[in-house]
């Protein structure tokens, strides 16, 4: 067997048309019929294009699943796995969800009788004690967006398995460059490919991939039936960054592991979430389940306010305040008044994104430009190394 990236970038096809060794982009709506349901495979755009077949069929293969599916969204993904479900279905869901999830699951498919409970998943025992009747989807992220909790992916699947519950993980922090959720038992993977499979900051995309061709055949349906497809040009775009996926992701990791190791020796930060940190609750599971720990850092100031987090994320030079992650280049954000303003206040708190918490997305500049450029931050917004000393001169 030759290494994984090595089959990764052959098992891209050539062109069968003309040999072209980049995939090309079939910019058509419609395919010529030789009579009425005769053709060379394709019929509509809607319902099969070759340029996003090539990327269904590599991120299967990526993510050692039966088939793939590539949609306009990460959303639109994780819309059409919700899709599968029925009036009166419960979900049990990871607590501290990704803040679109939240909103599409409370805000459209609540009305249509499908119901969310969110569970502390970071202890698989939780879960067992949660399911019910009603219980048809697990549906994890680990790490999670954005206090990277960590779920353990095999218990949790053997779980659902005894409980005939399907079982869907969101793979969009980990990509299947770190974590391969289908071989610990997930029948589902989703991503949003926005992220580091895309890898650029250049697209919107997301990705269903099933363990069983079955399922796979449900969410094909489910795909031409409701018509968020992913473009042709997109998915072009989704292949070229997956070719340097594990190359990008490595660095990713290394990035962030110093830059998690700074913050924590910080005098101005009260806590770092990173799973590569020895102290963090789930740091075993991590290792076990997943080949590096990401990309993406969270922390939160001493001074543990809205005000001192607005101080920091616009005194930073090389993470440019933005929504997203995953890219080449570093990204910061302020949850609570950014991806999780949909979120109420309390059930925000609760699930440990305080309102000063920071997210970075740590890129792929040198390390110690970045590690400076936080270091510069702290200083330049003069946030307190000392809760009460910061208090005293507010209100002086
Ligand atoms: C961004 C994101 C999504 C949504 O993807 P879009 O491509 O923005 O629709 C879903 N899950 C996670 C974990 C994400 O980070």
């Amino acid at each position: 067997m030759s290494n994984i990236v090595t089959e990764l970038l052959h098992s891209i096809p050539a062109d069968p048309l003309t040999g072209a060794v980049s995939i090309p982009i079939y910019q058509t709506s419609t395919f010529v019929q030789d009579a009425p349901g005769v053709n060379k495979g394709y019929d509509y755009a809607r319902s099969g294009n070759p340029t996003r077949a090539a990327l269904e069929t590599l991120i299967a293969g990526i993510e050692k699943g039966a088939a793939g599916a590539a949609f306009a969204s990460g959303l639109a993904a994780i819309d059409a796995v919700i899709k599968l479900l029925e009036a009166g279905d419960e979900i049990l869901a990871v607590d501290d969800i990704y803040g679109g999830a939240f909103r599409l699951f409370t805000q459209v498919y609540q009305k249509f009788g499908i119901t969310v409970r969110y569970v502390d998943t970071t202890v698989a025992e939780n879960v067992l004690n949660a399911i019910t009747a009603k219980t048809k989807l697990i549906w994890l992220e680990t790490p999670t967006n954005p206090t990277l909790k960590i779920s353990d992916i095999e218990a949790i699947a053997k779980i659902a398995k005894a409980n005939h519950i399907l079982l869907c993980v969101d793979n969009t922090f980990a990509s299947p460059a770190l974590q391969l959720p289908i071989t610990l038992g997930a029948d589902i993977v989703v991503h949003s490919a926005t992220k580091y499979l895309g890898g650029h900051s250049d697209l919107i995309a997301g990705l269903v991939i099933t363990k069983e061709k079955a399922l796979g055949d449900k969410i094909k349906f489910i795909q031409n039936a409701s018509g968020a497809v992913l473009s042709p040009f997109d998915s072009w775009l989704v292949i070229r960054g997956i070719e340097t996926l594990h190359l990008r992701v490595k660095q990713h990791c290394a990035n962030a592991q110093a830059v998690a190791e700074f913050l924590q020796s910080h005098p101005a930060v009260s806590k770092v979430y990173y799973p590569g940190l020895k102290d963090h609750f789930n740091h075993g599971i991590a290792a076990r389940q997943a080949k590096g720990f990401g990309g993406i850092v969270s922390f939160i100031l001493k001074e543990d306010t809205v005000e001192a987090a607005n101080a920091f994320v616009t005194a930073t030079t090389y993470f440019k305040l933005a929504e997203s992650l995953g890219g080449v280049k570093s990204l910061l954000c302020h949850p609570a008044q950014m991806t999780h303003k949909s979120i109420p206040e309390e059930i925000r708190r609760a699930s440990g994104v305080a309102d000063s918490l920071i997210r970075l997305s740590v890129g792929l500049e040198d390390a110690d430009d970045l590690v400076d450029d936080l270091s510069n931050a702290f200083k330049k917004s003069k946030i307190s190394t000392d809760k009460k000393t910061f208090a005293q001169a507010l209100s002086f």
